[in-house]
């Protein structure tokens, strides 16, 4: 029979939506996974609040754990939980640096408050590192994204906002 972590392992296939370089629990959307004989428990918390990807993560997750989960007779659950409240400070360094990879400026540490005083915080273009970029729009390809345009390279690139 497969252990907890052995489950964690196959939620490392599976993929966000959105940003298919992070897997699941990169993204730290998985918060716990137990198991006993009878059943498999999966904990995720939501990324974004009104991000619609939630119901596809649980449905990807469930595909993914399901069968094997049946062929142990035991049963699955996928529990969303809402407390604590997901934070981008969950995204691990290598998950950072995947995104910036992908093209996607990573999130900063929420205790950089300055957008709170009206400053935009700093952001690196993903593709020539320079930090001379400029806001275009607080909503990129999805509301989780602000769009940013690079002033050294004329790149245009999306921020995963911070929250
Ligand atoms: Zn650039």
């Amino acid at each position: 029979m497969r252990s907890a972590d052995d489950w964690l392992k196959l939620l490392h296939e599976v993929p966000d939506p959105e940003i298919p370089v992070l897997n699941v629990v990169e993204m730290g959307i998985v918060r716990t996974v137990e198991s006993n004989d009878a059943s498999v428990e999966v904990k995720i918390t939501p990324t974004y609040m009104g991000c619609p990807a939630m119901d596809a993560i649980a449905d990807d997750i469930r595909a993914q754990l399901s069968p094997l989960a049946s062929q142990e007779g035991r049963s699955l659950s996928v529990e969303l939980v809402y407390a604590p409240a997901w934070t981008t400070d969950w995204l691990s360094d290598s998950a950072k640096a995947k995104l910036e990879a992908y093209g996607i400026a990573p999130p900063g540490k929420t205790t950089d408050k300055r957008a709170l005083n009206g400053e935009a915080p700093t952001v690196r273009c993903p593709k020539c590192k320079s930090e001379a970029t400029e806001l275009i729009s607080l909503f990129g390809s999805t509301a989780c994204k602000a769009h940013y345009r690079c002033n050294d390279c004329a790149e245009p690139f999306d921020h995963f906002k911070c929250i």
